[in-house]
């Protein structure tokens, strides 16, 4: 069966915070988590960036599953661009990208930007002196 890995922001009130709902995604839903972002406080609302990895049927299962227990769940439908030619690799992103998206490169010195990594935080957008970074908002 065909597997898809997808990214999802997930919003949930402070009762769903103690709630065993990655738990359930694996053992009943068979859905891999990679958790990406986490601002989670207990007894207060939190959000998630997953990216999580199953079949069709499963994912949204599994979704349905979040949303009967109120959590809200959002295909993740943004992503960075970065504007490498004019780049001058001066560094200042790589401080902020806790993600390890943007690297300098040891022996050339240059940045290298690693969409795979990036959770879209959005950090670099104001680091950059040259306004490098734009957020591209897209269908998933
Ligand atoms: S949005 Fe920018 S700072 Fe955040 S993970 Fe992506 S590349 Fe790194
Ligand atoms: S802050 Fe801007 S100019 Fe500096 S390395 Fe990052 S993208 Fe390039």
């Amino acid at each position: 069966m065909k597997m898809q890995k997808k990214r999802y922001v997930l919003k949930f009130p402070a009762q769903s915070g103690d709630m065993p709902l990655s738990y359930h995604l694996v053992k009943d839903f068979d859905i891999r988590i990679n958790i990406l972002r986490a601002e989670v406080w207990p007894g207060k609302t939190g959000s998630l960036v997953l990216e999580l990895e199953g079949t069709t049927t499963n994912l949204k299962n599994g979704i349905a599953y979040l949303e009967e227990n109120q959590v809200s769940c959002e295909p993740l439908n943004k992503k960075i661009t970065w504007d490498n030619a004019r780049c001058i690799s001066c560094g200042n992103c790589t401080a902020v990208c806790f993600a390890g998206a943007l690297q300098m490169n040891p022996e050339k010195w240059e940045l290298q930007f690693d969409p795979e990594k990036c959770i879209v935080c959005e950090l670099c957008v104001p680091a950059c002196p040259l306004n490098l970074f734009k957020i591209d908002f897209r269908d998933n």
